[in-house]
């Protein structure tokens, strides 16, 4: 499939996925900024149905695990069809499996592939897949969090749309981003508009100074005390 370069200059970011439930997208990626986007070919989406690689008349795409124990794992060579045909159209893009077991996406990770060509995700169902899918193709795990979902789905919707936003002429103000949660490893300061008072609550006087200099410390000072209070892992991160 030739990529056509969009309004912009660029060649649109890419999202391939690997799914037993290719009818979950684009969901949620289907609306607002990121929606609008998709439509205006900023970024494409390209779904494949796992199943379609199946085995036998009934499609298998799992079996029972090695050693026993409760679920289903999916097998590695019915991965490995599905993850080669997709790469046929997609060679260059970095394949990832959203996993609880993987390395937790950061905003750091996001921008990163968020400047690149795109991602391939691998959405894993049932107990997950066979290990040796993930020795032999490459795979990067990536985990959206300490919890466990039903599927990767979401997850793959998750990292996604935080890449998507990041995408040149995706938001409107581009310096709104740089102010956001962990760009500069700080959590952001509050937030504050209209009215001026509500139920007794007025808005910082600072804020309505004008006095730019002086606005900029208290964020600043604001960012450094949440991330304090919350998130004192993020200071003593690299
Ligand atoms: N048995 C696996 C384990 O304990 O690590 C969990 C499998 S989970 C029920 C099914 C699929 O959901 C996984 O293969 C993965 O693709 C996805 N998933 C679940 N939780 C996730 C998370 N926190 N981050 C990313 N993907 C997740």
């Amino acid at each position: 499939m030739a990529h056509i370069p969009t309004a912009t200059g660029r060649l649109p970011w890419r999202a391939s996925v690997l799914t037993l439930f290719p009818e979950m997208f684009p969901g949620p990626l289907g609306v607002s900024l990121v929606g609008q986007a998709l439509e205006v070919g900023l970024w494409s989406l390209a779904l494949h149905q796992i199943r379609d690689f199946g085995l036998g008349r009934h499609r298998a795409v799992d079996d029972t695990p090695a050693g026993g124990g409760a679920g289903m794992v999916m097998r590695a060579d019915v991965l490995a069809a599905a993850i080669d045909h997709a790469r046929g159209t997609d060679a260059d893009l970095p394949l990832l499996y959203m996993s609880p077991r993987g390395t937790p996406l950061t905003q750091a990770r996001a921008r990163a592939l968020s400047t690149g060509p795109g991602v391939m995700i691998l959405a894993g169902r049932f107990e997950g897949i066979d290990e040796r899918l993930i020795e032999a193709r490459g795979v990067e795990e990536v985990s959206i969090g300490d919890y466990v979902l039903s599927g990767g789905e979401l997850a793959a919707m998750v990292l996604i749309d935080a890449c998507v936003r990041l995408i040149p002429g995706v938001l409107g103000a581009e310096a709104s981003l740089a102010d956001e949660s962990f760009e500069d490893g700080l959590l952001e300061y509050p937030q504050y508009t209209k009215p001026r008072e509500w139920e007794n609550r007025p808005t910082p006087e600072v804020l309505m100074s004008g006095d730019h200099k002086k606005i900029a410390a208290w964020r600043r000072a604001e960012a450094e005390r949440l991330t304090r209070e919350r998130r004192p892992d993020l200071l003593s991160e690299d």
